[in-house]
């Protein structure tokens, strides 16, 4: 059944159909154009899947397009072996697929991983792979948004052409390098991204130096500790580390639960109380605590509190050194901010991620230019004008995912059979 919109014929097929060439976006010339009936999602991670499934469920064929050869490339490529999720299974679920079976409370990368295929596989979500998005700008003249996408292995350009532009690229699309570092470029050891990171093997016998003290930098240090490294951690901020688990209850649960019931600021009391009891003091160990609570912090910044799984006993004990801000860097080492030198084999930075999208967006209303995120916080998040989308950016993890994809996919979802509808009675009545 063709769709019209807009005065185009469309074919309601998942298939897009392909058109002449042209002049495309941002210098980019595409050898062909491609009019996509449904929605184009870029970016093939949980929350383009997530958003794609929703959207097939409700009858919306739709063209995922994936920078890598791969879904779930964040998760295949850029986590390290050892890692599991940050939270509990049950609030990284996507939507209409529960986890299978026997999956253990905090699920490894792989077991994600495996989720995330088998989840892809049961909603036939077929991404266009090796399609990384160059440009995306939307024409106001014939009411479409033009994506460029260019071939990895050809390096040609393609134009899509679609009335919905799905946003999903990810809070953490690219590596966060720290810059103007003096020295950093005479430095001779190994250095290395977290992203790139794999295991601690690698490095055992060797001294490292860790930059960074958020989740990655605390896991990768105690990784690294693990596998006979000496791991040192550049603390430059202070920071809140809750114990991940509570009695047996996740923190990140029991917050859930109890931010139901009590004022934000009541929990965070709590859960600095029971933290102190569980961890000790960390101010004695050089982690020193914001003023403001764990919560409140993530409310206003976004910046997650640590949930420690073992890194912090290791810095108790000495195993985990404690180091401050970084000077400069020497041929063989650095120099901290208190004047201290110190040689190391290797530097990971985790220093965090960001999103792409004002690299290839062409767009200025919606999503933000200065940090890639829309300018609006969740709940209103996932939808800008024009029928564009953003969703997974909600600094809110998978459950943000699962909420955004439910409402993209309900609302492309009425505007696809409003469009069905007014097709059906224009050809009645032809
Ligand atoms: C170490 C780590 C641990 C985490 N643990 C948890 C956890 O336990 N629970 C939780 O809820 N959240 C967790 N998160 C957050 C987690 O990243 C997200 O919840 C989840 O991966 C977000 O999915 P996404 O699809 O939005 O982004 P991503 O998984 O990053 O997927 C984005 C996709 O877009 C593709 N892409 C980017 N740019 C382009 C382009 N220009 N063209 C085409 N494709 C493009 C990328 O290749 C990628 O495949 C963790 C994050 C990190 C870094």
């Amino acid at each position: 059944m063709p769709v019209s919109h807009r005065g185009l014929q469309l074919d309601a097929q998942p298939s897009a159909a392909l058109l002449d060439g042209g002049h495309g976006q941002d210098g980019h010339v595409p050898t062909r154009r491609v009019w996509v009936p449904g929605p184009v999602i870029v970016g093939a991670g949980p929350s383009g899947l997530a958003t794609a499934a929703c959207l097939k469920a409700r009858g919306v064929p739709s063209l995922v397009l994936e920078r890598d050869a791969c879904v779930a490339g964040s998760w295949r490529h850029r986590t390290y072996e050892r890692m599991r999720l940050h939270l509990p299974v049950r609030f990284c679920e996507l939507p209409l697929a529960p986890f299978p079976p026997g999956t253990p409370p905090y699920p490894t990368r792989d077991q994600f991983i495996a989720y995330l295929d088998a989840y892809a596989r049961a909603f036939a979500v077929e991404p266009l792979l090796g399609a990384r998005v160059r440009a995306a700008a939307y024409d106001a003249a014939i009411g479409f948004w033009r994506v460029t996408v260019q071939d990895a292995v050809t390096r040609t350009a393609t134009e899509f052409m679609s009335r919905w532009l799905v946003v999903a690229t990810g809070e953490n699309a690219e590596p966060v390098w720290p810059h103007g570092v003096e020295g950093m470029d005479a430095y001779r050891g190994t250095m290395m991204h977290t992203s790139t990171y794999k295991r601690g093997d690698e490095f055992a016998g060797k001294k490292v130096l860790v930059v960074g003290c958020g989740n990655s930098g605390m896991e990768v240090s105690l990784d690294l500790c693990d596998n006979g490294a000496k791991a040192s951690m550049v603390v430059r901020d202070k920071l809140h580390v809750l114990p991940r688990d509570i009695l047996g209850i996740s923190t990140f649960g029991l917050s859930v639960f109890l931010l139901k019931w009590l004022p934000m600021k009541w929990v965070d009391a709590l859960f600095l109380f029971l933290s102190r009891l569980i961890l000790g003091e960390t101010g004695k160990y050089g982690l020193q605590r914001p003023k403001i609570g764990p919560l409140q912090i993530k409310k206003s910044t976004g910046k997650t509190p640590v949930l420690d799984i073992g890194a912090l006993r290791k810095i108790r004990d000495g195993e985990i050194k404690v180091v401050p801000a970084i000077n400069r860097f020497t041929e063989s080492g650095v120099e901290f901010a208190d004047g201290r030198k110190e040689d190391f084999d290797a530097v990971i930075l985790a220093t965090g991620y960001k999103s792409n999208v004002p690299s290839w967006l062409k767009e200025e209303d919606f999503f933000s230019q200065s940090d890639g995120f829309p300018r609006m916080a969740f709940p209103h998040s996932w939808r800008g004008k024009n029928s564009l989308y953003a969703t997974g950016f909600t600094r809110r993890g998978l459950m943000g995912s699962s909420y955004d994809a439910s409402r993209i996919a309900a609302d492309i979802a009425n505007q696809w059979t409003e469009a069905l509808a007014r097709n059906i009675t224009a050809h009645n009545n032809a």
